[in-house]
C-alpha cells in the first residue's frame, strides 16, 4: 500500500489522541509528509479513530489531489498542506481540540511563558490565531501566521494545532501544550502566574537542543 507505514502511523496516533484525552469523538486530525514522493498522508474526515483503517487514511499531492483511498480526507486538508508547502523543515501536522488550550483560545489569550517547557513550542509565547471557520483556506492562513516560528498555535474558538519533523514530536508538543495550559488557567483562577524572562527562554531554547540522550 502506498504510504503504507505513514498510514499506520496515523492510525496508532488517533487512538492515541483519544486515550490522552487531546481531543474527542472524530475531532482534530493528523497528516504526515513524504519529502521522497512529494506526497502526505492524512487522517479521513468523521471517521471514528479507533474504526479507521490505514486504507482509510488518504493520500494526497499537496495540491489537495487524492492519490488514494476512497475516503473523504480530513476537511482540515488546507491546514495540513499549507505547512508542508511553505515549511520544508514539517513533516507531521497534528490538530486536537484539548479541553484547556481551546480554554484558553476561546478567551482569544496567548500562553506566556509560564513553564520553562513553552521552548518546546519555538519561543517564549504559545500564540493564538484569529478566527476563522473550520475547514477554510482562511484558518490554513491565520494558523500559519501565529505559527511563525512557532511549532504550536491555538485557533480561536476551536482548539489546538501542532507541528513538527515527525509525527512522535507533534504529538509530544501537543501533549505538553495541553499540560501548561492546564496549570496555566489553574494558576489565573487563584492568582497571577509568574512569568518566565525572554534571557530565561532563550536559554531553554539552547538546552532543549540537547536534552534527552544523545540522537
Ligand atoms: P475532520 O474529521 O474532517 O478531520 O474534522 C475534525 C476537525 O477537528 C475540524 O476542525
Ligand atoms: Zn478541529
Amino acid at each position: 500500500m502506498l504510504m503504507d507505514k505513514e498510514r499506520n502511523q496515523i492510525v496508532e496516533y488517533g487512538k492515541k489522541l483519544i486515550t490522552s484525552g487531546l481531543t474527542t469523538g472524530t475531532g482534530g486530525n493528523i497528516s504526515i509528509y513524504n519529502p521522497d514522493l512529494d506526497l502526505m498522508a492524512i487522517s479521513p474526515s468523521g471517521i471514528d479513530y479507533f474504526q479507521t483503517k490505514p486504507e482509510d487514511v488518504v493520500v494526497t499531492k499537496l495540491t489537495g489531489e487524492i492519490v488514494d483511498s476512497d475516503r473523504k480526507p480530513s476537511s482540515e486538508l488546507d491546514m495540513h498542506r499549507i505547512y508542508y508547502m511553505r515549511r520544508p523543515e514539517i513533516r507531521s501536522v497534528v490538530h486536537t481540540h484539548s479541553p484547556f488550550s481551546t480554554t484558553l483560545a476561546t478567551l482569544g489569550w496567548d500562553l506566556p511563558a509560564s513553564n520553562y517547557y513553552i521552548a518546546i513550542g519555538g519561543g517564549n509565547t504559545i500564540r493564538c490565531a484569529e478566527y476563522a471557520s473550520f475547514g477554510t483556506w482562511k484558518l490554513a492562513e491565520n494558523s500559519f501566521k501565529a505559527m511563525e516560528n512557532r511549532f504550536a498555535c491555538f485557533l480561536a474558538n476551536h482548539g489546538l494545532l501542532t507541528c513538527s519533523y515527525d509525527l512522535k514530536n507533534a504529538f509530544s508538543i501537543a501533549e505538553e501544550t495541553e499540560r501548561m495550559a492546564e496549570i496555566y488557567w489553574r494558576c489565573k483562577a487563584v492568582g497571577n502566574p509568574v512569568i518566565l524572562d525572554d534571557e530565561e527562554v532563550d536559554f531553554m531554547l539552547e538546552k532543549f537542543k540537547t536534552y534527552g540522550q544523545k540522537k
